[in-house]
C-alpha cells in the first residue's frame, strides 16, 4: 500500500507554493484536495517529472533570453573619424543612412540635421547604438590614447577575456509608492550587510551592497522612476535588472504600470516581488493576471519573468528574492575586469562642508584607487578619499561597488561617466576642452521644430513614431490605442511606449525624452512644472479633447515622418579662386559668383569635374572684411562651409535650397 505525501512538503522541496503544486496535480489529473492535504506516493514521480520539465523549459527560455542579450552586446566594431564630426560624414563612416543617425540622436534627445556638427561625446554615444566604438582623432598621438580609453564602454570591450571575472549585479527597485520598496531593502540590509564591523556611520551614497552566501548584490537607491530614466536618457544604463515591487493587497497601481514601461524601455530583466504577503487581503493570483495584462508573463505561466512572494514585515521570501536576483545575474553573465583602470558612473554629486565637491560613483569596470587621476564630464581631479556605504574609508573599489569620491573639481550631473586617465594633467586638459565644447554646443544649439526634424528623415526604411499616451479614463486610452494601431503599418507604425490614465507628469517627459517619443494627452492636465521640464528637455506635449483631432494630428506627424517629397532649387554657382587658411575653424574658400547668388544657410555642393567632393551648408559669407548674407553674380566672396574637404582652385560650388512637400499616408 502506497503511503501519503504532504503537498506542503512537496512544495517546500521544489521551492514552489503549495497552490502551484495543487495546480500541477490538477493538470495531471491527480486527485487532491486543498493545498493542506496529502497525495498518494505513487503520484509523486509523475509530478516531479512535470516539475523538472517545467523548470527545464524555464531554463531554456532564460538561456534564449541570455543569448539575445549577448547578441546585443556583441563585440564593438571600431570606427575612426576626425573632428569636427558632421552627421552626414559620420553616417558615411558607419555605412549608415544619415536619417538613421538622426533617429539615433533623436532617441538621445539631440535634435540635429544631417549637416550639423556633433561634439565627440554625443557622437560616441550615438555610435554605441549601432554597436560601433567611435574613436575621434582630434589631438596629437599622446592624447589620442586617452580619448579612446574614454570612449570605451563599460562592457569590458578591449579587455583580455582571461582578466574578466563575474561582477555583482546592480539592481534597482521600482514600483508604486508605499508598496514596500524601502522596507524590503531595509529588511534585507538588516541581515545581509556586507561588513557590520566597519564602524562607520552608514553613509548615504546612492547605493548599498548586500551579501548572500558570499556573493554580493548592489542596490541602487530609488529616488523615483524619473531619476532612473533621466540617467538612461543621458546614456548611463547603470541597472542590470529591476525588482518590481507590487503590494499583494493593492495590486498594480499607476506607478507600477509606469515602472513596467520604464524598465521595459531600458530592456533590463524584471523580477516581480509580490510584497505584503503577511496581510490578510493578500491576493497574489490577481497580480499574476495584472502582470499578464501589462505584458509581463510570469515563469509559471510560460513567460520569463520571475515572481517571488515576499513580506518585508516578516522577512518571508526575501532569501528567495536574493537567490532569484543572483540567478538572473548568472544568466546575464555580468563580467568586468578588475585589473584595468576604473570606469564609473555618477549617481549623485554634492558639495559637502569640509570635503568640497563629492560624487557618489558606482564603479562599472576596473578598480578605482585612491590617488587615481580621474576625468568626470567637465571636471577632473585626483581621487583623494573614498568612502563606502558602510561609512568606511576604502583605498580601492572594484566593479559594481558604490563609493563616495572626494577630490573632483566640481559636481558632475547624475549619469556622467568617470574614467581614470594616465595623469591629472591630461584629465585637466580634456575637462577644459569639454567645458568649452559644451559651451559652444549650448550657443549653437539649433532651434528645430518637430516638422523640420521630421522632414530631415530620409526616404528608405520603415519609420516609427514613439508615443507616450495619457488619457482621463481607461476607455479613451483603449479607443485611442486601437485607432492608432489602425494606421497603415507597411510604412510606418505608432509605438506606444507607455500609456496610462492620469495627468502628464515629469516621468512621462523623461520617458519620452529617453525614447524619443511625443507625449499625447487626451482630456488630461499637465502637472505643475512639467511644461517647463518639457521645454528644457525639448519634449513635445500635445493635448487634445476631441479624439478625431488627436488622430488627425498624429496622422500629420506620421506623414511628416514619411519621407517628404524633396524638391531642389538652384540658387547659384560659384568657382573657387583661392583657399585661405585661417587660424580658427575650417578654411575659407575665396570664390567668384558665376551665376545666381551665394546665400548664408543655403546648401552647397562642391564638384571637381563630375566628382562630388562635398555636400553641406554655407556657414558664413564675407565680402572683403564684412559678414554678409548674400553675394550676387559677378562678385567675389569668401565662403566658409561647415566643413572643409580638400578643395582646390577651380572647383565648382553649387548653391541650392531644398523644399519639402509632405507626403500623405
Ligand atoms: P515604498 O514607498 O515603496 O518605499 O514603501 P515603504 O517601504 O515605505 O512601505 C510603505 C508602508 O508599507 C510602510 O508603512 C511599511 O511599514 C509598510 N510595509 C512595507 N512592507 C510591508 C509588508 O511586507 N507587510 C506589511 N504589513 N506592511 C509593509
Amino acid at each position: 500500500m502506497a503511503g501519503k505525501v504532504k503537498i506542503n512538503d512537496l512544495a517546500k522541496k521544489h521551492r514552489m507554493s503549495p497552490k502551484e503544486v495543487v495546480g500541477l496535480l490538477r493538470e495531471l489529473g491527480v486527485e487532491c484536495g486543498s493545498s493542506k492535504s496529502s497525495i498518494s506516493e505513487d503520484a509523486v514521480p509523475q509530478l516531479e517529472e512535470r516539475i523538472t520539465a517545467m523548470k527545464d523549459d524555464t531554463r531554456k527560455r532564460q538561456v534564449q533570453a541570455k543569448e539575445a542579450r549577448k547578441a546585443r552586446s556583441a563585440p564593438m566594431e571600431e570606427v575612426h573619424v576626425k573632428s569636427p564630426i558632421v552627421v552626414k560624414a559620420l553616417a558615411e563612416a558607419l555605412g549608415k543612412k544619415p536619417n538613421e543617425i538622426v533617429s539615433a540622436l533623436m532617441s538621445m534627445n539631440v535634435l540635429a540635421n544631417i549637416n550639423q556638427t556633433l561634439d565627440s561625446d554625443t557622437a560616441i554615444k550615438a555610435c554605441s547604438k549601432f554597436n560601433v566604438k567611435l574613436v575621434v582623432d582630434k589631438r596629437g598621438k599622446a592624447e589620442r590614447k586617452s580619448d579612446s580609453d574614454d570612449a570605451e564602454g563599460a562592457s569590458g570591450s578591449g579587455d583580455n577575456p582571461a582578466d574578466l571575472v563575474s561582477r555583482p549585479p546592480i539592481v534597482t527597485f521600482m514600483g508604486h509608492v508605499d508598496h514596500g520598496k524601502t522596507s524590503i531593502q531595509d529588511k534585507i540590509r538588516e541581515s545581509n550587510v556586507v561588513d557590520k564591523e566597519a564602524g562607520g556611520i552608514t553613509q548615504h551614497i546612492g547605493a548599498s551592497v548586500v551579501e548572500r552566501k558570499g556573493r554580493r548584490i548592489t542596490f541602487i537607491d530609488t529616488p523615483g522612476h524619473a531619476a532612473f530614466t533621466s540617467m538612461r536618457a543621458r546614456g548611463a544604463n547603470v541597472t542590470d535588472m529591476v525588482v518590481l515591487v507590487v503590494a499583494a493587497d493593492d495590486g498594480f497601481m499607476p506607478q507600477t504600470i509606469e515602472a513596467v514601461s520604464h524598465a521595459k524601455a531600458a530592456e533590463v530583466p524584471i523580477i516581480v516581488a509580490i510584497n505584503k504577503m503577511d496581510l490578510p487581503g493578500a491576493n497574489p493570483d490577481r497580480i499574476l493576471t495584472q502582470m499578464q495584462q501589462h505584458g509581463l508573463m510570469s515563469e509559471d505561466w510560460g513567460g520569463d519573468v520571475g515572481v517571488v512572494k515576499v513580506s518585508a514585515a516578516t522577512g518571508e521570501g526575501l532569501d528567495e528574492l536574493l537567490e532569484r536576483i543572483l540567478l538572473e545575474s548568472e544568466m546575464l553573465e555580468l563580467k568586468a575586469n578588475p585589473k584595468r583602470s576604473a570606469e564609473g558612473i555618477v549617481l549623485e554629486s554634492q558639495l559637502e562642508r569640509g570635503f568640497g565637491p563629492t560624487a557618489n560613483v558606482i564603479v562599472m569596470n576596473g578598480t578605482l584607487r585612491k590617488g587615481d587621476p580621474a576625468l568626470c564630464g567637465e571636471y577632473y581631479g585626483k581621487v583623494r578619499t573614498m568612502v563606502d556605504a558602510a561609512g568606511a574609508t576604502v583605498s580601492e573599489a572594484g566593479p559594481a561597488m558604490p563609493v563616495k569620491v572626494v577630490g573632483l573639481s566640481g559636481t558632475p550631473e547624475a549619469g556622467t561617466r568617470l574614467v581614470v586617465l594616465a595623469n591629472e594633467k591630461e584629465a585637466k586638459v580634456i575637462a577644459a576642452e569639454r567645458a568649452a565644447e559644451a559651451k559652444t554646443a549650448e550657443l549653437t544649439k539649433p532651434a528645430m521644430s518637430l516638422d523640420e526634424l521630421l522632414s530631415s528623415f530620409g526616404k528608405e526604411s520603415k519609420k516609427t513614431l514613439p508615443v507616450v499616451l495619457k488619457a482621463d479614463v481607461q476607455g479613451s486610452l483603449e479607443a485611442i490605442s486601437d485607432a492608432l494601431a489602425k494606421f497603415p503599418s507597411d510604412k510606418i507604425t505608432v509605438d506606444i511606449v507607455h500609456s496610462a490614465v492620469g495627468a502628464i507628469t515629469d516621468n512621462d517627459v523623461l520617458l519620452a525624452v529617453a525614447s524619443g517619443a511625443v507625449i499625447v494627452g487626451f482630456h488630461v492636465k499637465v502637472n505643475p512644472g512639467v511644461n517647463k521640464l518639457a521645454e528644457e528637455k525639448q519634449a513635445e506635449i500635445r493635448l487634445y479633447s476631441v479624439i478625431y483631432e488627436l488622430l488627425e494630428d498624429i496622422e500629420e506627424a506620421l506623414t511628416g515622418r514619411l519621407a517628404p517629397e524633396e524638391r531642389e532649387r538652384e540658387v547659384g554657382v560659384a568657382r573657387i579662386l583661392q583657399i585661405f587658411d585661417v587660424s580658427k575653424g575650417p578654411k575659407v574658400i575665396g570664390c567668384m559668383v558665376e551665376k545666381g547668388a551665394v546665400r548664408v544657410g543655403a546648401k552647397a555642393r562642391v564638384r571637381r569635374g563630375g566628382e562630388l567632393l562635398y555636400n553641406g551648408m554655407v556657414k558664413s559669407l564675407r565680402r572683403f572684411q564684412d559678414d554678409v548674407k548674400e553675394v550676387k553674380t559677378g562678385l567675389e566672396c569668401g565662403i566658409r562651409l561647415d566643413n572643409f574637404a580638400d578643395f582646390q582652385e577651380g572647383d565648382e560650388v553649387q548653391i541650392y535650397e531644398v523644399e519639402f512637400k509632405k507626403a500623405t499616408l
